[in-house]
């Protein structure tokens, strides 16, 4: 595959100013996938010019909503008729196996389109009940300008879309600046917006590593940051955009408890429990990552867990029978292998796993799906974010301690609970703190529901209507009338 990814701004494709370019690889087999222009301040400065001078273009800022709606609907599409080019290309940049890709990460991104298409035309303002005499008083939802949609490389087409969709229904500009491992469906996206329609300016894009999201983080005529990252990264994000007080989400990590109450149903509960842990590898922000099982189950959970995980069949994510792809670099494999070397060394006692996979995958980023009994809830791997296949089983004994541990975290993503007691899920839906609880279910997003986190996961809520309020100001209109 020769790639030679570039920058898109002001509706131009063009290299770097400087020339500066980087290269992607395959995590499946190691090979250099392609080559990508690497931005540099001169580059971030035009981007964010060009989607200021967008943002007061007639073409856009005098567009008619029901016009607005119909060119994101118009991206759904197109992302639909390119869906088979645009999952290979996924799979090939970050690893996830081509049913992921097109079940997931492909149909996720159309899906985000077309529910945005469907605000455009229903993003109100009110009318308010204010007391002063001869005063009308009403709100308009403004956009709030020029958006840096700063994205990470475990799902970089939909988490494109998360961003991208609400922030054009509401009428901004963006400069999408998506990982520097995995930037090839970021592009293939920008180039089917300007395919729809968009003005020039309105979408840009930026490749390039963390010097490029500095640069843009930093820039005094962005308005907006919406990240999703690492904590570590967010934190900064948060210390740089202070300056100018820019609105900023965070979408960060997480480390989400999923409980399996002493009447669950164990079969159900492992298979479910797979999928959450296990989609993408476990490179999910949202995935399972600690469980906690009654200490009468957990046995039982255990064995049928580590059956379950080691029969998946590990392989390149564009084989047909792959059930577990690679991880996305070998830097983030060497990562993942210190953390269960250190779970090792803390006393945990390794079920399965624990190795990265040898023979014909030793080219690849492959890792054993790993399962450990015995685990506490001080041991590093029942505190970190591993972000990959890794499964700690904990128990407990009562349920009146799981509230308590399960909240002993910085994070609060998302949480599970596996139970058939009504009250039970009700309980404990209400006190674990975390962004989506989910009873009886992996962790999904829905464009629908809003997403994102308590505490170290974040700040603000993704999707559904949450998702209008954080790409949109408030304006209040007060009007005398003698
Ligand atoms: P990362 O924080 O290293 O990088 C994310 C993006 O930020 C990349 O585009 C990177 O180039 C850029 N970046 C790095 N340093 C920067 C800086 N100082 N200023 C501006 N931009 C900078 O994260 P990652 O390793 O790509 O992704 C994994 C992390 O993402 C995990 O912690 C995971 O939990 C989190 N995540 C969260 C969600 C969610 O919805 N909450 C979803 C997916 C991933």
């Amino acid at each position: 595959m020769d790639v030679r990814g570039r920058l898109f701004i002001g509706g131009e494709w063009t290299a770097a100013t400087d020339g500066a370019e980087f290269t992607t690889h395959d995590p499946a087999t190691g090979t250099v996938l392609a080559t990508c222009a690497e931005a540099g301040q001169a580059d971030v400065d035009a981007a964010v010019d060009a989607a200021r001078a967008a943002l007061a273009d007639p073409a856009w800022a005098a567009l008619p909503a029901a016009e607005r709606a119909r060119l994101l609907w118009r991206v759904a599409e197109l992302i639909e008729r390119d869906a088979d080019h645009l999952a290979e290309l996924e799979t090939r940049d970050q690893g996830q196996p081509l049913g992921v890709a097109r079940g997931v990460s492909v149909a996720g991104a159309a899906e985000h389109f077309r529910y945005y298409a469907g605000w455009v035309t229903k993003i109100e303002g009110t009318v308010s009940p204010v007391s002063f005499p001869n005063t009308l008083h009403f709100t308009r939802r403004e956009p709030v300008g020029v958006c840096a949609l700063i994205t990470p490389w475990n799902f970089p087409l939909m988490i494109a879309a998360w961003k991208l969709a609400p922030a054009l229904a509401c009428g901004n500009t963006v400069i999408l600046k998506p990982a520097e491992q995995t930037p090839l469906t970021s592009e293939h996206l920008v180039r089917l917006c300007a395919e729809a329609g968009f003005p020039p300016g309105v979408v840009n894009l930026i490749t390039g590593g963390p010097t490029a999201g500095k640069a843009l983080v930093a820039h005094p005529r962005v308005d907006k940051v919406s990240f999703t990252g690492s904590t570590e990264v967010g934190q900064e994000i948060v210390r740089a955009s202070a300056d100018d007080l820019k609105r900023v989400t965070l979408e960060l990590g997480g480390k989400a408890p999923s409980i399996i109450a002493r009447d669950a149903d164990i079969d159900a509960a492992v298979r479910g429990n797979v999928q959450g842990a296990l989609l993408n590898s476990g490179q999910v922000c949202a995935a399972y990552a600690r469980f906690y099982v009654d200490r009468s189950r957990a046995e039982e959970f255990t064995e049928k867990l580590a059956a379950a995980v080691s029969a998946l069949r590990l392989g390149p994510g564009l084989a047909a029978d792959t059930q577990l792809g690679p991880l996305v670099t070998g830097e983030h494999l060497a990562r993942v292998d210190a953390l269960v070397k250190e779970g090792v060394g803390e006393g945990a006692e390794l079920v399965t796993g624990g190795l990265r996979a040898d023979g014909d995958l030793a080219a690849g980023n492959f890792y054993r799906p790993t399962v450990f009994a015995g685990v506490r809830d001080d041991m590093t791997i029942a505190r970190q974010e591993v972000f990959g296949p890794v499964l700690p089983v904990l128990t407990y004994e009562d349920e009146d301690e799981l509230a308590a541990r399960a909240n002993d975290t910085r994070y609060g993503l998302a949480a599970a609970v596996w139970t058939s007691d009504l009250a039970t899920a009700h309980r404990l839906a209400g006190d674990v703190r975390a962004g989506a609880v989910f009873v009886n279910m992996p962790p999904i997003p829905d464009p629908a529901a809003p997403w994102g986190g308590f505490g170290a996961s974040g700040w603000g809520r993704e999707m559904g209507s949450a998702a209008l309020d954080v790409f949109t100001e408030t304006k209040g209109v007060w009007m005398h009338h003698g």
